[in-house]
């Protein structure tokens, strides 16, 4: 995994990148923490533990699959970091899991180290901060340190298995353990660096950690093939390829289809939603309510308080509209601080209502700056402009113009309120 809020279209020389020290104090103290964390018991681990040349056989045929992964499979890889903001499994947990499973402790952490380090050279061009890459590989040596702690319960990497139900367990409790490390320590930076956040943001999403799961089973799988029949690893590496295509698909669905600033839909998908609701609506002859939300003065804000908040304030207004609406209105971001909605089934009654609690929720938003994260920035207001069909127009872009005219009357009229048109 990598951690951070996203880098829209960051380009350019990683080594400028090095803003450790102009992050939030208690951000850069947490990741300093867990680099010193990481780093003392790795130099621990090491000096402690004794390595055999059946270890070093392990440690090089998954170092030597890792690097054979990258060879074969680069541009796939390249087309998935450079849109890897949004989704943070990198599938390299396949590696350093089963040489947690594999390897002693300190070899682990090694492993682990150096796969890190790989995946940062390989990442430079994509201008990375390489504070997030170090302190993502702080995240994975620790895990793979308190996994092999777990582990060392039992040791198997030492004897090799005896296939016990119990010992099964102690490796499925590994893998949890080793989650839950890396998942809350990544939590904790994300939280440090953007908060207050929905607990979805700090934790990812179904799909990411679906992936992750399904390379810790493999990464699983690889740890007994490494074990028992080293060469035989190299199997693992037909599903990576075919899991890793799977993912970048997936990828490129949401990313045609989503707004990467607030994660709702982006024009285009809205677009071809609201037309199939339309011609449901006309079918089933029920009414349908197009929403424009706008923000007031969104420039003074910007102008006040800096683009980030301006756009921290855009993220928190899209989660107000999604818990304020129904799960099947379709919620969309036109560009710029313009938010789109339709509601199917909705009369003009109840649409006006909802914007009334929208617009409640606009006005009793707080976002907090990184300059001054003690201090809740409030203050904003937005206007909303309604379109009915079939009173207003027959179709999108018709009460699109509609609401649009509404969108105006409000603005007009002082603003913070909304407006339809009744014929
Ligand atoms: P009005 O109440 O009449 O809508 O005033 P306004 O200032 O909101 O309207 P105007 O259309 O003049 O300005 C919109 C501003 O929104 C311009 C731009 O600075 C800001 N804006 C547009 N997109 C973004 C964005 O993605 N992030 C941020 N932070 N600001 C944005
Ligand atoms: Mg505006
Ligand atoms: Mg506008």
């Amino acid at each position: 995994m990598t951690v951070g809020p996203p880098e829209p279209g960051r380009r350019g020389v990683a080594l400028r990148s090095w803003e450790l020290w102009s992050l939030p104090k208690d951000l850069s103290r947490y990741l300093l923490l867990a680099e010193v964390a990481a780093a003392g018991w790795t130099v621990v681990a090491v000096a402690t533990e004794t390595v055999n040349r059946t270890d070093l056989l392990r440690f090089g045929v998954l170092a030597a699959l890792f690097a054979a992964f990258q060879l074969i499979s680069p541009r796939i890889e390249r087309m998935r970091i450079r849109m890897a903001d949004s989704h943070r499994v990198d599938m390299t947990s396949v590696w350093t899991f089963a040489g947690v499973i594999a390897l002693p402790a300190g070899l682990s952490a090694l492993l682990a180290l150096l796969i890190s380090v790989a995946m940062t050279v390989l990442r430079l061009r994509a201008g990375i901060h390489l504070y997030r890459q170090a302190f993502t590989a702080a995240t994975v040596v620790l895990a793979c340190l308190t996994g092999s702690e777990v582990l060392g319960l039992t040791a198997p990497h030492l004897a090799g298995m005896s296939g016990s139900a119990g010992e099964a367990a102690i490796v499925l409790l590994t893998m949890v353990i080793y989650t839950a490390v890396n998942t809350t320590m990544i939590a904790g930076a994300i939280f440090l660096a953007a908060r207050p956040l929905p607990v979805r943001a700090l934790f990812g999403t179904a799909e990411e950690n679906g992936l992750e799961v399904a390379t810790l089973c493999l990464g699983g799988m690889a740890a007994l093939t490494v074990m028992y029949t080293p060469w035989l690893t190299v199997l693992s590496i037909v599903p990576m390829v075919v899991l890793q295509r799977g993912a970048l698909i997936k990828q490129l669905e949401v990313a045609a289809t989503t707004d990467p600033k607030t994660g709702l839909l982006n024009a285009v998908a809205w677009r071809h939603i609201a037309q199939k609701e339309l011609a449901r609506a006309a079918r089933d002859r029920h009414t349908v309510a197009v929403m424009i939300i706008d923000m007031d003065r969104f420039k003074a804000v910007n102008d006040t308080y800096g683009h980030l908040v301006g756009d921290a304030v855009l993220v928190a207004v899209a989660e107000r509209l999604t818990t304020e609406l129904r799960q099947y209105d379709s919620i969309g971001r036109f560009g710029g601080e313009e938010f789109v909605a339709i509601l199917p089934e909705v009369d003009l009654a109840t649409a006006r209502a909802v914007s009334g609690r929208i617009l409640a929720r606009v006005r009793e938003l707080e976002v907090f700056s990184p300059d001054a994260p003690a201090v809740p920035l409030g203050g904003f207001s937005a206007s909303i402009g309604l379109a009915l069909y079939p009173d207003n127009g027959g179709d999108v872009e018709s009460l699109l113009h509609v609401a649009d005219s509404a969108l105006y009357a409000a603005k007009s009229a002082g603003r913070d309120r909304v407006e339809s048109f009744t014929l």
